[in-house]
């Protein structure tokens, strides 16, 4: 799960990490009300109007402006409220702006004398442990740092039997050049965003840019949160942050039904149960010269209520040609999900593409012969192969 850059500060803040510190608004009104009350908090004089929504890239999108009189506020935050946001993360249609998060400035003044870092906590999946990856190279795409100089992205792992040490913060502290007061407030910075990431549950934090001010202060001018979704049961505050006007409306419908569907860019629906298999689904309606629409996993239980749903959200997608339906009966019968695929189809009437079903397993024959005697424009299959080239035939016509 993903939160706004405002949610994820107000987080890392609560666990000691110093922050550009920020208002959230919802109206430009509210946004001038913000940056008075910044101004008493903080001193600052100058301010930036920050869109939230969950993709990065907001600077380059325009989603990012500084504000240099309250009269300004105002017409950035006009601006950038109700504006569609496109960034290098959100395509080409971008996203609807809500809200901004008014912020001090911290760059000015003394910009000269500030540095831009890059920092993130996620886990190495190949070593099983959290590591610390940063940069000198911040504000940057990180992406474009790695195929271009790669020699300046750092990693220090952490061992979990002992955590994060302090001659590790020290050393990332070091590799950034710093010294002196910043050296110092770089390792208390370090320490205290690893507890936060350790203590959520997070899954990955990236801090792009971390600021070095003028006056030595290192402070996180950005902040991506994601959590680990599998522990979010522990945190029902943070569960809470959730946004969905920020999530694919379909999947949040498919969610509502404990249907694990993440939708794609493809022409052929697939309905399957079990993950390994959908995946395995995909790469067979890939090579039979068809794109997958979506990665769905109905589960154990494909009974005809869960088919149908299934069915349901699969057929929201307009870009949705053909669907290929691969159910493996192990502890579910295939005679049941061939009659539940039946019924299903008839409770929802027509369906306008042509449907696909390869069942294998217990009573895949007796399955077969209920598909095939139904009357419904479906095709049975019960190779895999077999399905694949109905899938390429129904596609071709
Ligand atoms: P992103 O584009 O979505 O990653 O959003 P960021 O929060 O990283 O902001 C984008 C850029 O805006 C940063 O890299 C900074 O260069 C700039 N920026 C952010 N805060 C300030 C600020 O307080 N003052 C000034 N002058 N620039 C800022
Ligand atoms: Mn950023």
């Amino acid at each position: 799960m993903n939160i706004h850059e405002y949610q994820g500060k107000s987080i890392l803040k609560s666990f000691g990490v110093a922050i550009q510190e920020g208002i959230v608004a919802d109206t430009p009104e509210q946004a001038v009300a913000a940056a008075k009350e910044l101004t008493a908090q903080t001193g600052t004089s100058w301010w930036v109007v920050k869109a939230q929504i969950h993709a990065g890239g907001r600077g380059k999108g325009g989603g990012v402006k500084l504000a240099k009189s309250l009269d300004d506020v105002h017409e950035k935050a006009s601006a950038i409220i109700g504006m569609q946001l496109v960034t290098p993360q959100t395509g080409p249609q971008g996203k609807k702006v809500n809200k901004v998060l008014v912020a001090q400035d911290v760059y000015y003044p003394g910009a000269s004398k500030t540095a831009e870092f890059y920092m993130s906590v996620l886990m190495n999946r190949q070593t099983g442990r959290n590591i610390i990856m940063y940069s000198t190279e911040g504000g940057m795409d990180i992406e474009e740092v790695a195929a271009k100089t790669p020699h300046l992205i750092f990693k220090e792992e952490i061992d979990p039997a002992v955590g994060l040490q302090p001659f590790q913060t020290r050393k990332i502290a070091f590799n950034l050049g710093l010294s002196g007061n910043a050296f110092k407030e770089m390792t208390r910075f370090v320490a205290s965003l690893y507890k936060a990431y350790d203590t959520i549950d997070a899954s990955m934090f990236e801090i792009n840019p971390v600021l070095k001010t003028s006056d030595d202060k290192v402070i996180a001018v950005d902040a991506k949160v994601n959590f680990d979704e599998n522990a979010l049961y522990r945190h029902p505050d943070y569960a809470a942050m959730r946004d969905i006007t920020e999530e694919d409306p379909t999947e949040v419908e498919a969610g509502e039904h404990n249907l694990n569907y993440v939708k794609l860019d493809g022409n052929v629906g697939c309905m399957v149960n079990g993950a390994g298999l959908a995946m395995a689904t995909m790469d067979i309606i890939k090579l039979a010269g068809g794109d997958p629409a979506n990665f769905l996993d109905v589960g154990g239980t494909a009974n005809a209520a869960r088919v149908e749903q299934a069915f349901r959200i699969i057929l929201k997608d307009p870009n949705v040609k053909a669907i290929l339906v691969n159910i493996f009966g192990g502890i579910v019968r295939c005679d049941r999900v061939a009659q539940g695929i039946v019924d299903a189809y008839k409770s929802i009437g027509e369906i306008p593409v042509p449907i696909i079903v390869r069942l294998q397993g217990t009573n895949a024959q007796e399955a077969k012969k209920i598909i095939d005697e139904s009357g419904l424009k479906v095709f049975s299959a019960i190779q895999l192969k077999e399905a694949a080239d109905l899938v390429a035939q129904v596609l071709k016509k």
